[in-house]
């Protein structure tokens, strides 16, 4: 089965260019130029992926983006009109994953987004048996079936949160620097802001019911960046 793309963009051109781009890489790519559609169309379409405009009829992608967000963990990366936007959109806590700036490569997205989605969704780290079930106090993850409990809860996460999740258990005894992780969870191509990784963190935690003074779970590295806590 191949892995499914929606672009959501009113502008008519850059949607079906950006959806010639992503079927050529063996996308199967829904299109719609309108926000309220866009929602509609996520849940049926269930994509792993999402190119989403911020500027849309009906409803704007801020408003998309949080709507996806309460039933997908697919990876969203988000168009904006201006540079400054992206500041305020992370600021915002949209649960995005990406964000580009028109006018943009279609080629560079579309080689981000083939990156990440390369990924294997096992992890990254080559797991054997034992390392497929990950405990960490009340916090249990499974690898393999991205499954996340506290407490025997079951946690929802999005792809990325999960998978920086995963980078930082994989090797508890490690300090992550924000660009460590960009690499591993990103990918090395990924160029963009590193304080997109606190941003993601922050919703890790607050997930988690862990907070950046007592990170249980998530521990702040002051001045170097992140490492699993043990659950204490
Ligand atoms: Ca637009």
């Amino acid at each position: 089965m191949s892995a499914r793309a929606m672009v959501v963009e009113d502008e008519a051109a850059l949607a079906s260019l950006v959806a010639q781009y992503l079927e050529r890489v063996g996308f199967e790519v829904s299109v719609t130029g309108d926000g309220i559609a866009a929602v509609a169309m996520s849940r049926s379409v269930d994509p792993d992926v999402v190119v989403l405009d911020l500027g849309l009829p009906g409803l704007d992608g801020v408003e998309v983006c949080r709507q996806l967000r309460t039933f997908s963990d697919a990876y969203v990366v988000m168009l904006t009109a201006r540079a400054d936007e992206v500041d305020t959109l992370v600021g915002l806590s949209v649960g995005a994953d990406d964000y580009m700036t028109k006018p943009f490569s279609p080629r560079e997205l579309t080689a981000r987004i083939q990156a990440r989605m390369r990924r294997p969704r096992s992890g990254f780290t080559g797991a054997g048996a034992s390392e497929q079930s990950r405990v960490f106090g009340d916090l249990a993850i499974d690898v393999p079936g991205r499954e996340v409990m506290v407490a025997g809860k079951s946690i929802h996460l999005t792809r990325t949160e999960f998978d920086i999740l995963t980078a930082l258990s994989s090797s508890p005894g490690t300090v992550y620097s924000r660009a460590l992780l960009i690499d591993t969870v990103w990918g090395p191509q990924w160029v963009g802001d590193d304080h997109m990784v606190d941003v993601h963190i922050g919703h890790l935690r607050r997930k988690l019911g862990d907070d950046a003074a007592r990170g249980r779970y998530v521990r702040t590295v002051r001045g170097v960046g992140y490492r699993m806590g043990t659950g204490e």
